[in-house]
C-alpha cells in the first residue's frame, strides 16, 4: 500500500517536473493581408500560433460576416430581407447589429440610418450602376427611409413597408474588425492590429515594443494607391480608429460631386465643408458609425454633437478659401498627433 502509493506520488512529481520544463510555445509578430467585403484587410499580431491557422480563422469570421450581411451576395441574409423572403430568421449577431445601429441612429439624432438602402441605390453607390435620381424619386423613397420603419420580433426583421431595404454598410467594415479583435481576446492574443478597408482597432504594442502608429489620409481626391498621402500620424492605446470621407468614394456628373453618404432627410449625398472625419473609440463600429453620421451632420453640427457625447474626433474640413483646417474635439488628446 505504501509502496504503491509513494509510486503515484512520484509518477505525480515526474508529470509536474515535465509540465514546467515544457518550453512555452515562442509567440513572435505574424502579418498577414487579404480580401473582404469587397476591399482589404491587414492584420499584424503576437502569438505562438502559424500564421496559416490563424488567417484561416480570421477568413472564416470574415466569410460568416459576409454571408450575414453583404448585399452583394444574393443569397446573404440582408439581401433575403430586402427580399422579403419569409423563410429567413436572425441570428443574435444580426439583431445586436440591428440594435446597435438603432442606437447610433437615435444618439445621431438620425444622422445614421441603416435603411438608405434604396437611396444609397438609386444615387448608384450600391449594386447598380452610377445615375442621378429625379427628386420625384427622392421624394417617393424618403417614404421608405427611416428606423421606425423596420423593428425586431424575436428572431424577425418586421418592416412597416417591404419596399424598406437595409445597408450597413456604413458600419460592417468597424464592426466586423470589432469581431476579429474579440476572438484575438479570446485566443489570449494581447497584442494585434486588425484593419480591415481602413477601419482600425489596436491592443498593447507593435513589434519595437511602441504603441501602434496609424496615419490618417489626407483628403484629398483619389489618395489612394502608391502616391498615398497622410495627414497625420496618430499613436493609438488600445483602441479603434475610423475615417470617413467625401474623398474616396464619389462621381462627378456636370461638374457636381456626389459622395456616398446619403443624408437621409434630404435623400441628397451629404454636401458640407467636411472633408474627413476620425473618430476613436473603444469599440470600432462606434467609431465606424459616428464617422458617417458626423458626415451627414456637416461640421457645426458634428461639433455640438462630438462635445456633448464626449467623442474624440479629429476633423479636416475646407474653409471659405478652399483651405485645409482642422477641428481637435475637446477630449482629443492632440498630443497624440504627429501632424505633417
Ligand atoms: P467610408 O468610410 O468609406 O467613408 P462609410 O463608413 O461612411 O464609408 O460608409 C458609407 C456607406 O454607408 C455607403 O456606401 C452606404 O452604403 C452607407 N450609408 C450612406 N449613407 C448612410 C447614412 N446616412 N447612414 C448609414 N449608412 C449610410
Ligand atoms: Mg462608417
Amino acid at each position: 500500500m505504501f509502496i504503491k502509493s509513494s509510486i503515484s506520488v512520484l509518477f505525480l512529481f515526474v508529470l509536474l517536473l515535465n509540465a514546467c520544463q515544457t518550453p512555452k510555445p515562442e509567440q513572435k509578430y505574424i502579418k498577414f493581408a487579404g480580401e473582404t467585403q469587397g476591399t482589404t484587410y491587414h492584420i499584424t499580431c503576437k502569438t505562438s500560433d502559424s500564421v496559416e491557422v490563424v488567417q484561416h480563422n480570421v477568413d472564416s469570421i470574415l466569410h460568416a460576416f459576409d454571408l450575414q450581411f453583404s448585399i452583394y451576395n444574393k443569397q446573404s441574409v440582408i439581401s433575403k430581407i430586402n427580399n422579403n423572403d419569409p423563410t429567413v430568421s436572425l441570428d443574435s449577431m444580426f439583431v445586436d447589429m440591428i440594435n446597435f445601429s438603432k442606437k447610433i441612429n437615435q444618439m445621431s439624432a438620425g444622422a445614421f440610418d441603416i435603411t438608405v438602402g434604396p437611396l444609397v441605390n438609386a444615387w448608384g453607390f450600391g449594386p447598380d450602376t452610377k445615375k442621378r435620381p429625379s427628386q420625384k424619386t427622392i421624394d417617393s423613397l424618403l417614404l421608405i427611409t427611416g428606423m421606425d420603419k423596420i423593428k425586431i420580433e424575436g428572431n424577425k426583421l418586421i418592416k412597416s413597408n417591404p419596399k424598406v431595404k437595409i445597408d450597413v454598410n456604413g458600419i460592417a467594415q468597424g464592426y466586423s474588425v470589432d469581431l476579429v479583435a474579440d476572438f484575438f481576446e479570446k485566443s489570449g492574443i494581447e497584442n494585434y492590429m486588425v484593419e480591415i478597408g481602413g477601419e482600425v482597432r489596436c491592443k498593447g504594442v507593435n513589434e519595437k515594443g511602441k504603441l501602434w502608429r496609424i496615419g490618417i489620409d489626407k483628403p484629398v481626391e483619389n489618395n489612394n494607391g502608391a502616391e498615398h498621402q497622410l495627414k497625420a500620424i496618430v499613436e493609438l492605446n488600445n483602441e479603434s480608429v475610423s475615417t470617413s470621407g467625401s474623398y474616396r468614394r464619389f462621381y462627378v456628373e456636370n461638374g457636381v460631386k456626389y459622395s456616398h453618404t446619403i443624408n437621409p432627410f434630404t435623400g441628397f449625398p451629404a454636401r458640407n465643408t467636411l472633408l474627413s472625419v476620425t473618430i476613436f473609440d473603444k469599440k470600432c463600429a462606434f467609431a465606424d458609425a459616428v464617422a458617417t453620421a458626423c458626415m451627414v451632420k456637416g461640421l457645426d453640427s458634428s461639433k455640438l454633437f462630438l462635445s456633448e457625447n464626449k467623442i474624440k474626433a479629429y476633423l479636416i474640413y475646407s474653409d471659405l478659401e478652399g483651405n485645409l483646417k482642422e477641428y481637435f474635439s475637446p477630449c482629443l488628446n492632440e498630443k497624440l498627433f504627429g501632424i505633417e
